[in-house]
């Protein structure tokens, strides 16, 4: 972390859950910071479930009372719920739209979203929200000639400054999130859904991981990222 980051932040998670597992230490320590940041949560998790008497549109509702609930425990400036039907996110334009919507809104600085690169296994929804996200930030947001709906609702061209991913598969920065366990637990066991409940367990499970990418940096708890920083 240094001076250069700004105070407002945009969290674009594919899922309700993904922010948390994979930043969540790191939201709670920028909100503990007083910076402002807001969710933005694209599907509604609606398929996120084992349990075959569980309805859809029940579990839909549940994710996003529990992501309400990290939001509380965090202090979150705001979540937007997209809900778009988890599996089945595309990489078009209307979700390009809606993101570059959300980011002419709520203009971050730092715009924290899941890195789409992984290779082989991963889900589909990461990657294209990763993706669209990156082509969201630049040039979508930046051109008034893009999506020029905004402008005829008075919501004006943004450029951020920075893209932090999540879940990176080369990491190239660090958060010391030593202090923010805690936070961290609560939110992450607020999806109880997908979590389940706190446990001394799932605390030491949570830790150990942690600490392993805070021996990489120096520090007792950490959470990686990809820094970068947007051209002009
Ligand atoms: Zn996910």
């Amino acid at each position: 972390m240094d001076e250069t980051e700004p105070d407002s932040i945009l969290v674009v998670t594919p899922h309700p859950d993904d922010s948390e597992s994979a930043a969540g230490g790191t939201i709670a320590r920028w909100c503990a910071e007083g910076k402002k940041v807001v969710l933005v949560v694209c599907t509604n998790g609606d398929k996120g479930t084992s349990d075959r008497s569980v309805r859809p549109e029940d579990l839909a509702k549940t994710r996003e009372s529990e992501t309400l609930n990290a939001a509380k425990t965090y202090g979150l400036a705001d979540v937007v719920f997209l809900r778009l039907p988890d599996q089945q996110l595309e990489d078009n334009d209307e979700f390009r739209e809606m993101i570059v919507r959300q980011i002419r809104i709520h203009r971050p600085g730092v715009l924290l979203t899941i890195d789409p690169n992984r290779r082989y296994i991963r889900h589909r929804d990461h990657s294209i929200t990763g993706r669209v996200v990156l082509d969201a930030v630049f040039p979508y947001a930046r051109d008034h000639l893009a999506y020029p709906q905004h402008l005829a609702e008075g919501i004006e061209p943004h450029k951020v400054e920075e893209v932090w991913l999540f879940r990176p598969e080369e990491p190239d920065e660090f958060v010391d999130v030593t202090d923010y366990f805690e936070t961290r637990q609560n939110a992450l066991h607020s999806h109880v859904s997908q979590v389940g409940e706190r446990s001394e367990e799932r605390d030491e499970r949570s830790r150990s991981r942690l600490a392993e990418t805070g021996k990489k940096y120096g520090v007792e708890l950490a959470e990686q990222f990809m820094r970068i920083k947007v051209g002009r």
